[in-house]
């Protein structure tokens, strides 16, 4: 046996332990609490969808390596997607990659575009992997935060604006937001992009929640703006709007040359993924308006059925415009520490949620938010609910 006096997990990654989904997942396993922590939905997506992975499977499509963009029906249907709900024109063969989920696409991105000490301002707080895909890649992370205002939590144009520097190389935006629920508007967005232009910036966007978006608020991809098409890696993933989270297929769009310069390092991540589903996300793709209308319906119950229970619990609740998590803030309950409120909350009450905290550069911000997921059955959110109100003070 050796032992050395070198740290195994190299500097870049130090900071980075369990990630807070695995964590919080185990922690459910264990205690046998309903788990709103990490987004998965307890139910699958379409059965027509299922089968089309059977049948490739069984058909001998996706078997073997496929290609390295992506197998062509998908990159088809996923060119198709973009013009039929946004009016964005892509080529399928030059302009799509498909990646293994959302996750890969967001590494890839990073990895491919970044040089070591360039600056990349994310919006926080920010789902986990985007800091340490930062790190990896030797970039260095400058969060603008989203503070609570009027009831959700919002962008200050100004801090962002104020937070470019020479050395800033790319704009991290995630929109449907993850955990706030946050959806930018048309006017953010539009500044954003002018931002961009104005001091020559590349965008990756993160659209994996596109279709959840509620009350009539629209999701509007950063592509779609003047000046944008060139600058922006678009990201979007089958995992949220299809309900296949364990597919992980996923895929970024862009212009053939950052298309390049983030498939130059998706080679050597996972080459290639998901074959056989690659198939049927592409017949999911397709599917009618009526589909991607239902599920919305569907999920704005769900969010509903939980706003309602956690305001009744005594939480205060940031109503969700998108996505499908919900942030509560627990000052209400008499607690200050979402860290250990989460910790604590499956022995109290047999739930699991997660803390914002985890998502900020500085915890402290972050300290008393708690994001509930709300992307499961009802008869479960109504059990969650109940033994929330049951929690005692
Ligand atoms: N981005 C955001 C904002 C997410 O919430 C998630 C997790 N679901 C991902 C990316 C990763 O997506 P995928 O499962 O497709 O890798
Ligand atoms: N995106 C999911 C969430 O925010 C979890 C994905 C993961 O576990 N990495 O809960």
């Amino acid at each position: 046996m050796t032992s050395s006096a070198r740290p195994r997990r190299n500097r870049r990654l130090a900071e980075f332990g369990t990630t807070i989904f695995a964590e919080m997942s185990a922690l459910a396993e264990r205690t046998g609490a309903i788990n709103l922590g990490q987004g998965f939905p307890d139910t699958d997506g379409p059965e027509t969808v299922r089968e089309a992975a059977v049948r490739a499977l069984r058909d001998g499509r996706g078997n073997q390596y496929p290609p390295g963009l992506g197998v062509p029906e998908l990159r088809t249907a996923i060119a198709a997607h973009q013009q039929r709900w946004y009016a964005l024109s892509l080529d399928p063969d030059r302009e799509v990659l498909v990646t293994a989920g959302a996750t890969e696409a967001l590494a890839a991105s990073l990895l491919g575009l970044l040089e070591p000490g360039d600056e990349v301002i994310a919006l926080e707080p920010y789902y986990d992997s985007y800091a340490a895909c930062i790190a990896m890649a030797g970039g260095r992370r400058v969060p603008v935060t989203l503070r609570p205002n009027g009831g959700s939590f919002r962008l200050d144009l100004d801090e962002l604006q104020t937070a470019v520097t020479n050395r800033t190389r790319l704009l991290l935006v995630n929109t449907p937001h993850n955990p706030t629920g946050t959806v930018l508007t048309r006017e953010e967005l539009k500044a954003i992009a002018e931002l961009a232009v104005a001091r020559d910036l590349l965008v990756v966007t993160d659209e994996v929640y596109e279709h959840l978006v509620f009350d009539g608020a629209e999701h509007v991809p950063l592509a779609a703006f003047p000046g944008m098409r060139e600058r922006t890696v678009t990201i979007g993933s089958a995992a949220k709007t299809f309900s296949f989270t364990g597919w992980k297929v996923g895929w970024a769009t862009a212009t053939p040359e950052l298309i390049d310069a983030v498939r130059s390092a998706k080679q050597f991540l996972t080459f290639v993924c998901s074959g056989p589903f690659q198939y049927a996300v592409a017949e999911a793709l397709a599917l009618p308006d009526s589909y991607f209308a239902d599920f919305r319906a569907d999920m704005s119950a769900k969010r509903d059925v939980l706003t309602t229970g956690l305001r009744r619990a005594g939480f205060q609740v940031f109503d969700p415009a998108g996505t499908y998590f919900v942030t509560t803030d627990i000052r209400p309950l008499g607690e200050v520490d979402g860290t250990a409120f989460c910790r604590s909350l499956p022995e109290r009450s047999g739930v699991v949620a997660i803390p914002n905290a985890v998502f900020y550069d500085q915890p402290k911000a972050g300290e008393p938010f708690v994001r509930f997921a709300f992307c499961k059955r009802k008869d479960v959110l109504d059990e969650a609910v109940a033994r929330l109100q049951r929690l005692t003070r």
